[in-house]
């Protein structure tokens, strides 16, 4: 049977793209990679432009959490685990929204050929929107008054350390609407990183 990388690619649910073996981008699932730019209105994104070519790691916000999804590379790039899966968050101001990441090795015969990295979305719920997960607002905000404080949020789960100004040791972290609860606003610069709850399921579960 001959079956071309692209029809496999494009014929898979979800988000879906390859990497060579050292983590570059080469093709992207076509049909919902596009649906995904145009909703975005990201048009720069259509058949992977300004992916393809780069480095998977260039997308990942959050030094510790980059440094999280680069283990699980070499994890599968080193022949040392099958397959990984991350179940991890990508909000957007009036949708609630849990995924699954995922990467495959692609071998031929014993030697790594490609990586296969699908992102499902498992569970969408609808929320009023909270301005925090509008970035085009927060860059606005940002642009008009650069002092802003930092808030951090967590790469996985997305949850915030409130209040805004925290800093490591220092504050409580919670949920985006509890932040919101408590008084917080979108007034801040968000600073990606990892929460205690996830940096130490990170440690239990993650390869090193
Ligand atoms: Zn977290």
């Amino acid at each position: 049977m001959l079956l071309s990388v692209k029809s496999l690619l494009d014929g898979m649910a979800g988000i879906t793209y390859l990497t060579d073996p050292d983590g570059q981008i080469v093709d992207v699932g076509r049909e919902n990679w596009n649906a995904f730019a145009r909703a975005n209105g990201a048009p720069e994104l259509i058949n992977g432009g300004s992916v393809i070519g780069h480095n998977v790691l260039d997308f990942v916000v959050g030094d510790d959490v980059r440094d999280s999804y680069r283990r699980c590379f070499e994890a599968i790039s080193g022949d040392r685990l099958d397959y990984i899966r991350l179940l991890s968050r990508c909000d957007s101001p009036g949708v609630r929204r849990k995924l699954w990441f995922t990467v495959r090795p692609v071998r031929s015969a014993s030697s790594l050929q490609a990586m296969l990295v699908q992102i499902l979305v498992i569970c969408e719920e609808l929320r009023p929107p909270i301005e925090l997960f509008d970035f085009a607002t927060l860059r606005a905000a940002q642009s008009a008054n650069a002092r802003l404080p930092f808030l951090g949020m967590c790469s996985y789960c997305q949850d915030v350390r409130f209040p805004a100004g925290s800093i490591d040791g220092d504050g409580e972290w919670m949920s985006a609407e509890g932040y919101y609860r408590r008084g917080g606003n979108a007034k801040v610069r968000i600073s990606h990183t990892m929460c205690p709850t996830c940096f130490e399921l990170d440690g239990q579960l993650l390869p090193h």
